[in-house]
Formats: structure tokens, C-alpha cells, sequence
């Protein structure tokens, strides 16, 4: 059988982008390496019966009408607003960090001191930059920047990254903002919401199409290989389009250097208990070597007897070892070895790099999707 094209990864992005393709009419080689397809996405049910994320919490989030009305094709959706709280000081307090925050953790007076301070400087309800608040005109206010800073961001981003913040691109801290209100939401896009019967359903409904072949256990590096502007599928030159979610580095042999990646471990554990903690995520970032801890009924809506919980700890990450990449690194650095990569890929007119690894960049769900229709749109049969 010949194939129009040959997408790399069954993740969000490769799943999106091959359905899109295959209603254009095309066929296409869907390459997954491990037994799942829906990447970091993948949620199956543990021995208890709980539906769990194996790769970490992914809460869907957009604000784009054409996904939700791509996605609503392949589920129904169970309505939830994310919550995190971060233990601080011994006390649980709403992220992002905001007027409930500063009152739970300063005296009353102090408290409203800083609201209107907040809300004079940034305007009511404003959501601002860590790096904003640090850096603004008032004392008090720069002050109260220092304080979140160290409570809530150096020490999670150390643990996380393994970097210090200022050797990441800003954006990274930013998805987190300082609230000058209550709006205690993670995200504030119109849309959210989880699959009703988990992301792994949704996605093997998305690419369950007479175009899309699917190979699991299957590496890229078996069937695809790449030489002086030419691919080869099986040995032959493949004519067709390659699409490419994997790592760029890992594809160019990592010629150009080793990007860098974060890794994730994650220890489960079933309690007999209706709930562990009040909300789906509590960060914890100061001292434990864990940044949260999940609970997935609070997202799921399921309703089963006992809960589980995961752990996250986040750890190091080299492909010449197998780990998962779950992060790219943003930071000057790794744009400056990414920049290289990509010209190599360009340097083959067929090949295609999408989504989080392989453009290298901190997309989430939604944004991947994106990534993908924007791809789609440019193909014209
Ligand atoms: N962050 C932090 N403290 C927190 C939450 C987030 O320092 O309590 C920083 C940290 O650097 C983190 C980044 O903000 O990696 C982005 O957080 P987000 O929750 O978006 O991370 P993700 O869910 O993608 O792992």
C-alpha cells in the first residue's frame, strides 16, 4: 500500500493532523513507538477502576471554537474548571496567586493594603507577569513580587527545571500570572472542560478513519530514514509528505548538539477514601521534592469507590537513555541548537516538524491542535 503521507507520533498533534489529513482524502501511515497512541495524553483506568493520567494531569483548555467543535465529533465533555492550591507556609492557598491568596496568608489589614495597592497599579482583575510585579515602580509592591516569588516560583521552578528562572524564556513563569482579583482559575479560556470517557477514548475515535493506518511499537527510526534531502521509507524514496512529532535532534542523530528536555516520574497510589485533598492539584513549592500531587476524580467526575493520587517529581531527561521527554527547555540557549535543526528540516521539502518536541515549543493541548489545523490548511488535496 503507498501512503500520501507518514505521520510520526500518535500524540495529540499527530492524531489531530492525521485526521484532518485523511478527511482530505489522504492515506496516511500513522507511527506510533509505544503501545498507546494520545502521547502524554494517555489516561486508562488503574486496578481500582480509576481513571488516571499515566503521564501527569492534562486539563483541556481553549479558546478556539473550531476545536471544541472538532473535539465534540469525538466525545461528550464533563464541564471542569481547574483548580490548584499551593501549600505555603503550611496553608493552602488558591493559584494562581490573588486576593484569596494575600488573605490567607497576611493580616487583614496588610491584606487590603496590598488589593488596592494591586489594583491601583495593574487595574482590577488584571493578570500580571511574576517578572511585571518584580519589577514595578512601588516598594511595597516589588516586595510583595520578592515574597511570591520565593514562595510560590523560585524553588518549583529550580525543582522543575533544574534551572534557575532567569535561565528560562520568561513566558515560562508568566503562564502562571498574579492575579489583582479573585479570579482563582488556572486558565480563563472560555472552553473547559474534560472528555467525558478520557483522552485515550477521544483519540483513538479521532483516528479511527478508513485513511489512518496505525503501527504501534512502532519507532520511526524502523520504517523512515532520512539522507541528503531525501527520505526513504522502507529503503525506497518516499515521495509523500513526512510529518514529524518526534524529537529533531534524535532524527538528525543529535549532529547539532542535544537539545534539552525535562522528564517526569509519577508514584501512584489508591486510597480507600473518597477524597485526598480538596482540589484536583496541590503544588507544593518550597522544600518537598515532589512539585504536586493529583488527585484525578476532582477532574475526571468519576464516580468510583476510593481515589487515586500521583506524586510528581520532576527529573532529567537524555534520549541516548530512553527517558520520555515530556518539556522542551525554553531559554537562548536551546532556541540557538533548535535554529539549527530546524534548517537542517527544512533542508528536506518533505519533511514536517509539528508540535511540542518537535517545533520545540511549551504548546499545551489546545495549541497543539492548532499547530496542527494551521499545518492541514496548508495542504490543498
Ligand atoms: N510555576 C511555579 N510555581 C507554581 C506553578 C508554576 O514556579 O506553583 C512555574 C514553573 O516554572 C512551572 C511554570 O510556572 O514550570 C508553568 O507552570 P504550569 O502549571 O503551566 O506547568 P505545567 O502544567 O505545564 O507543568
Amino acid at each position: 500500500m503507498t501512503f500520501d503521507a507518514v505521520v510520526v507520533g500518535a500524540g495529540v498533534a499527530g492524531c489531530t493532523l492525521a485526521r484532518l489529513l485523511a478527511e482530505k482524502g489522504q492515506s496516511l501511515l500513522l507511527l506510533e513507538k509505544r503501545r498507546h497512541i494520545a502521547g502524554q495524553a494517555y489516561d486508562e483506568k488503574d486496578e481500582h477502576g480509576v481513571l488516571v493520567h499515566r503521564y501527569g494531569p492534562h486539563l483541556f483548555h481553549t479558546a478556539s471554537r473550531r476545536i471544541v467543535e472538532f473535539l465534540s465529533r469525538f466525545t461528550r465533555w464533563h464541564p471542569y474548571e481547574h483548580r490548584v492550591l499551593g501549600s505555603i507556609d503550611g496553608c493552602l492557598v488558591p493559584l494562581p496567586f490573588n486576593f484569596d491568596s494575600l488573605e490567607a496568608l497576611f493580616s487583614p489589614k496588610e491584606a487590603l493594603h496590598l488589593e488596592e495597592k494591586l489594583a491601583g497599579a495593574f487595574g482590577e482583575g488584571a493578570r500580571i507577569s511574576i517578572w511585571e510585579l518584580l519589577q514595578t515602580k512601588d516598594e511595597r509592591l516589588r516586595e510583595l513580587g520578592g515574597y511570591i516569588y520565593e514562595k510560590v516560583f523560585y524553588h518549583y521552578t529550580a525543582k522543575q527545571w533544574g534551572r534557575e528562572p532567569e535561565e528560562l524564556s520568561p513566558d515560562v513563569l508568566s503562564r502562571v500570572p498574579v492575579v489583582a482579583g479573585r479570579d482563582g482559575r488556572y486558565f480563563t479560556d472560555p472552553f473547559q472542560a474534560m472528555p467525558d470517557g478520557g483522552y485515550t477514548e477521544l483519540f483513538n475515535k479521532m483516528i479511527g478513519h478508513p485513511g489512518i493506518s496505525l503501527e504501534r511499537e512502532t519507532s520511526w527510526k524502523e520504517r523512515l530514514s532520512f539522507s541528503q534531502g531525501q527520505v526513504f521509507l522502507d529503503g525506497k524514496r518516499y515521495p509523500g509528505d513526512v510529518w514529524f512529532t518526534a524529537p529533531l535532534d534524535e532524527l538528525f542523530d543529535f549532529c547539532c548538539g542535544e537539545l534539552p528536555y525535562r522528564s517526569l516520574s509519577f508514584d501512584f497510589s489508591h486510597l480507600p477514601t473518597d477524597r485526598f485533598q480538596p482540589v484536583c492539584t496541590v503544588n507544593y513549592p518550597n522544600k518537598e521534592e515532589f512539585t504536586r500531587i493529583t488527585e484525578f476524580k476532582h477532574c475526571t467526575g468519576q464516580e468510583v469507590p476510593g481515589t487515586t493520587i500521583a506524586y510528581e517529581y520532576p527529573r532529567s531527561c537524555s534520549l541516548a537513555k530512553g527517558d520520555i521527554p515530556y518539556y522542551p527547555v525554553p531559554g537562548e540557549e536551546s532556541a540557538r541548537i533548535y535554529e539549527k535543526y530546524s534548517r537542517l528540516a527544512d533542508s528536506y521539502k518533505s519533511l514536517f516538524p509539528l508540535g511540542r518536541l518537535a517545533e520545540y515549543k511549551y504548546y499545551n493541548m489546545s495549541q497543539a491542535m492548532e499547530a496542527a489545523f494551521s499545518a492541514a490548511e496548508k495542504i490543498r488535496h
